[in-house]
């Protein structure tokens, strides 16, 4: 049986990526070492650092004045480390799209000298949409917006990145980096956990812009993302493994034609379960249509038996990781970069016979 792997996250990584890596897991490069082995400080694995990042400057254009940084914590720990380096004695605003903002936002309030504002909520309707930021909600003497470009939970993504003026954006991009068409340059700050389009858990990718770089005094070492910066992401042992993992995909993504050739692919596998949500009698979007996220497409018959019914059919079938988030229920299919499309596919076509065996 095929199995399709629709996880939210640790996601399905590309097949020439993992081949790779088991080749070079017992001798790297002739070196007489696992690739797992090598110590950080060698010459052969400052080679896998480097270029890892360098394939990720050319894949997001990432200007020179932006710092790219390997650390470690998820995508939570940026919750904490964003306000604790920009924001402490000033004001940090956000927008609340969902339980990762959510979390963001209170990790930013759990700290006594950073005032919090939620400028715009989609809350009220289950998230169901991204809101609208215009430049006159924003005060010019925050320290920064911070936004979750894609909600892995929800499904919504933001189509558009605000204006904000002087203010510095930052974005938590852990489901869509790698899968959109932003402008670095719009950001202040992006970070990701890297366990979606990058490559193992364990992995997190910052991309900081220079003059935000020291800006509070931070007293622990780790946590200051000006040490971490100085030290080229080596002041402590950094998870080489999966930086060497990221690496790989890095190259992979770049010899596919890198974002532009993705995102096409990405938007394709999309729009064909989008078309068949759509058409369908049985299912629906929770989703306002504006705010689609082409990464995580939840959907729902609406009948939370029936969607019992197509998890455990779904899963039997060799459909795995269907079953929505535990917090939202129903069912979500995630489609990062190394999802099949064929996958998407029969999926449409398992989702088609169910419709038609359960009384669509
Ligand atoms: N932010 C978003 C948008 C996520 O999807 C996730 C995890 O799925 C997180 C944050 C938390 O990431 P981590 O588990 O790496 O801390």
């Amino acid at each position: 049986m095929t199995v399709y792997n629709f996880s939210a996250g640790p996601a399905v990584m590309p097949t020439s990526v993992l081949k790779q890596a088991q080749s070079e897991l017992m001798d790297y490069q002739g070196s007489g070492m696992s690739v797992m082995e090598l110590s950080h400080r060698s010459s052969l694995f400052d080679a896998i650092l480097k270029d890892a990042k360098k394939h990720l400057r050319e894949l997001m254009n990432i200007p020179d004045n932006y710092h790219v940084l390997f650390l470690q914590g998820g995508a939570s720990l940026q919750f904490s480390m964003v306000p604790l380096n920009l924001a402490q004695n000033k004001k940090a605003l956000y927008v609340n799209t969902g339980v990762w903002s959510k979390k963001a936002i209170a990790a930013a309030k759990a700290l006594d000298n950073v005032e919090v504002e939620v400028i715009a909520s989609s809350e009220a309707d289950n998230f169901s949409y991204i809101p609208t930021i215009t430049p006159d909600m924003i005060d010019q003497n925050a320290a920064y917006l911070h936004i979750t470009t894609n909600n892995t939970i929800v499904g919504t993504a933001f189509q558009n990145i605000p204006d904000t003026g002087n203010v510095p954006i930052v974005a938590d991009m852990s489901s869509n980096i790698l899968a959109n068409n932003y402008n670095v340059k719009d950001f202040g700050l992006i970070y990701a956990g890297a366990q979606k389009n990058i490559g193992p858990a364990g992995l997190t990718v910052v991309i900081i812009r220079d003059d935000l770089l020291g800006l509070c005094e931070v007293k622990e070492p780790m946590l200051d993302y000006k040490v971490q910066a100085d030290a080229d992401s080596l002041y402590n042992t950094p998870p080489t493994f999966a930086i060497y993992m990221a690496q790989l995909v890095f190259k992979w993504l770049q010899e596919l034609g890198g974002i532009p050739e993705i995102l096409k692919q990405d938007q394709e596998k999309a729009q064909l379960l989008y078309d068949a949500i759509d058409k369908s009698k049985l299912f629906t979007s929770p989703i306002q249509s504006t705010s689609r996220s082409i990464t995580n497409i939840p959907f729902v018959t609406g009948d939370e038996k029936l969607d019992q019914k197509f998890n455990a059919d779904a899963l039997a079938a060799g459909f795995e990781n269907l079953k929505g988030h535990r917090s939202v229920g129903g069912m979500r299919a995630s489609l990062y970069n190394a999802f099949p499309k064929e996958g998407v596919k029969a999926l449409v076509a398992f989702m088609e016979k169910f419709e038609k065996e359960n009384g669509g």
